[in-house]
């Protein structure tokens, strides 16, 4: 059942309900008071009566109170009358039946339903005394056709009423309802979520009322639906693109991610795996090689030189170097070996299936040559040298630790001797670790005054005297001890640590020079420098600034390189010597005969002296070689307008040799070790190629 039905229905029900009380009551009412009226009527016509007869009962008229009666009589209401005085009747007219029975006065039409009469009377009074009385007898049939009369009108009245009742109510319902149900159908719509419908609004009641309030209350809510969706719409929008960024930054991330991750296991400069991932691929190798027992092989490669590189040809230079070596390497070598970058000019190499260490070296010895291929540098062509020292697996080491260590301390000796590879041996011990921590520990030293350096005098041979001495440095090493250049000039030189260390040894022969000064000694002082300050071509200018600062006029300077320095970079050091010349320092060549010296070089040097380098000169008394060797070295120094001075003098024999030979000066343990300046101080007071000071000075030095 509809909504609109129950409505109609209820209303109808309501109305029907409230109807039917109402007739109740209403016939109730009219039924009562129909019945009061006529007995009130019975009884005022009967009081009418007494009055109209009262005057004639006074006189005993009888005459008159039967044309009374009579005409009482003949209405057709009324079935008998009768005036009674004290004295008995005075005049009756009407049923003989009902006079003749015994007067009871009706109190009610039901109860007087005797006989068919209603029994009325009225006293007749006189000055307010009893004379006598009226009785009348009224028709019931009559009264009760009345009754039934006004009834019947009651009952068409009421049905009528009904019928405009219902009708009113079924229109009312109807009409309410249709209001109601086109709010209902609103309320329908709504609840379906069609918003914006609007209800046809009739008249100003208030259901119209009510259905304005809905419409506005619909609009408002189309309006908000409408808002709604667009929000949502917006809100999907956003999401979807948020997603889609989400997506792309995920993906950017993926990416970023893959790099980072790349960048955390390669070197930046040469895409190489860095030792993070070189060390993995190690542990992995070693796994395999373990389970299927072959040999692994482990090569370190270390560039020489190349903080020299680096510093003197900037790091743009050094950068193309090492380039260059990461795709020597790369072209020598198998797919499933590593090559990866340590840091610095280190590189290792993993060869997974080696074989033998035969193998092994070979493939050392063509990534050398593979490095050593020139390559260009800022429009120079450049050979880049290195080191290689190779350890294997299970012989020399059964992890990572000692393979990487032995294949250091291989490497380290191969750059000691200037081998190029070599492969590792029990006997070379700690190798490179030991370098390592010397290596971090030599820029303290430097500026920690850990410096220190000695004297050995080198003596003329025709004055017998000492004409210079030259200055040995030494590392005072806090915990290792005094330690010799053997132990850390290489070191020096790899780790680009040579200019500060010369710079070191500079300043502290300088000042050596001004103490001998002022102590009244006066000789040169002759300081050993590397390949690197020859080839830098600043270093002129640095050693005349360190001279003018000490004070300490150019003569008393001297600098030994060696022959191999020279024959490095030629040009550059052609050049240096030269200017070197120009402020007074004079260079001599160092360990001359171990290198190869082109003569056309030799003679365009602007060198004072060469040096015979000892492995000549210490056993030329017995080695016929060498004895001519040191001969023709003598021989060609004078020629080329140079002094001669012979290193490694220990025996008095060597020295009367090479006096013989007409050697200028000697260097050697038979005149001197390298001397502490106190030690020092005491040889040239005591030795016969010494000199005494004057006793002034002497004091000084004390
Ligand atoms: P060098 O320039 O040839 O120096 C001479 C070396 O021979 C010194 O060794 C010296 O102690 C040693 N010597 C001298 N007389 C004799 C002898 O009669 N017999 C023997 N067997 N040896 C003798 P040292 O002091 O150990 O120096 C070794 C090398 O270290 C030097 O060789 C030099 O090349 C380098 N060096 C020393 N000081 C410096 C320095 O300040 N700077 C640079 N760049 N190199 C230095
Ligand atoms: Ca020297
Ligand atoms: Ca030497």
């Amino acid at each position: 059942m509809s909504f609109r039905t129950k409505l109609i229905f209820g209303i109808v029900a309501i109305q029907a309900v409230l109807l039917l009380v109402l007739i109740w009551s209403g016939l109730a009412v009219l039924r009562s008071s129909n019945e009061e009226a006529l007995i009130k009527r019975a009884n005022t016509t009967a009081r009418l009566f007494a009055s109209t007869t009262q005057a004639a009962v006074l006189a005993t008229d009888l005459a008159t109170l039967e044309s009374f009666v009579g005409e009482l009589v003949s209405n057709p209401g009324i079935v008998y009358v009768r005036v009674r005085s004290k004295q008995g009747v005075l005049a009756e007219g009407g049923e003989k039946k009902l006079l003749e029975r015994a007067f009871v006065p009706d109190t009610s039409l039901t109860s007087a339903e005797r006989d068919g009469a209603f029994d009325a009377y009225a006293e007749i009074l006189v000055a307010g005394e009893k004379y006598g009385r009226v009785e009348i007898g009224f028709s019931i049939t009559t009264i009760q056709q009345l009754i039934s009369e006004t009834r019947a009108n009651s009952f068409t009245l009421a049905g009528v009423n009904l019928l405009l009742v219902g009708m009113f109510s079924l229109l009312l319902g109807i009409y309410l309802t249709r209001g109601l149900n086109a709010l209902q159908q609103g309320a329908q719509h709504i609840a379906e979520g069609k918003f914006g419908y609007l209800i046809e609004v009739r008249g100003k009641d208030e259901l119209a009322q009510t259905a304005l309030a809905f419409n506005d209350m619909s609009s408002k809510l189309a309006h908000l639906d409408a808002e709604r969706a667009r929000k949502e719409e917006e809100i999907r929008r956003l999401n979807a693109e948020l997603e889609s960024r989400v997506i792309e930054r995920t993906i950017q991330l993926q990416d970023v991610n893959k790099q980072l991750e790349h960048q955390a296991l390669h070197d930046g400069l040469t895409n190489l795996p860095n030792r993070s991932l070189f060390h993995d691929r190690l542990m992995a190798a070693l796994l395999a090689a373990h389970r299927s027992n072959e040999p692994l092989a482990l090569i370190g490669i270390d560039l020489d030189l190349f903080k020299e590189i680096n510093d003197t040809r900037g790091h743009l230079a050094g950068d193309l170097v090492l380039q260059h070596v990461a795709a020597a390497s790369l072209e020598t070598l198998r797919d499933s070996d590593t090559v990866a970058r340590m840091g610095g000019d280190e590189f290792y190499i993993l060869l997974p299936k080696v074989g033998d260490i035969a193998s092994a070296v070979n493939v050392a010895e063509r990534v050398l040559a593979s490095i050593k291929k020139p390559v260009l540098v800022g429009g120079e062509s450049v050979e880049v040298g290195a080191s290689l020292g190779i350890s294997i697996y299970p012989e020399h080491g059964k992890d990572a630790d000692d393979l990487i260590a032995h294949s250091d301390a291989a490497m380290y000796e191969a750059k000691r001797g200037k081998h190029g590879v070599m492969v590792y041996k029990p006997e070379m011990g700690a190798g490179k670790n030991e370098a390592v921590a010397l290596k971090g520990e030599l820029r303290r030293a430097l500026t920690g005054g850990e410096m220190v350096l000695h004297f050995q005098p080198k003596i003329d041979f025709n004055a017998q005297k000492i004409n210079g001495v030259e200055a040995l440095v030494r590392w005072q090493h806090p915990r290792l001890g005094l330690l010799y250049p053997d132990k850390f000039i290489t070191l020096a030189e790899y780790s680009g640590q040579i200019k500060p260390l010369t710079i070191e040894v500079l300043k502290l022969a300088l000042q050596q020079i001004h103490v001998w000064r002022e102590q009244g000694m006066e000789f040169p002082v002759a300081v050993n420098v590397s390949a690197v300050n020859l080839q830098d071509r600043g270093f002129p200018e640095i050693v005349a600034a360190m001279l003018a600062e000490y004070e300490v006029p150019s003569r008393l300077l001297e600098l030994e390189v060696t022959e191999t320095a020279i024959m490095n970079e030629p040009l550059c050091a052609i050049d240096n010597i030269r200017k070197l010349d120009n402020i007074g320092v004079q260079v001599s060549i160092d360990d001359f005969g171990t290198g190869y010296s082109s003569m056309a070089y030799l003679q365009k040097l602007l060198v004072a002296k060469i040096k015979i380098d000892k492995s000549f000169v210490i056993d030329m008394d017995k080695d016929e070689k060498d004895n001519v060797i040191v001969r023709s070295t003598i021989d060609l120094a004078h020629n080329l307008g140079l002094k001669a001075v012979a290193e490694g003098v220990e025996s008095e024999e060597v020295w009367d040799k090479l006096k013989a030979m007409g050697c200028d000066s000697a260097q050697g343990y038979y005149m001197s070790k390298p001397l502490t300046p106190e030690k020092f101080a005491e040889w040239i007071q005591s030795s016969p190629w010494g000199f005494t000071l004057p006793s002034d000075k002497k004091a000084v030095n004390e």
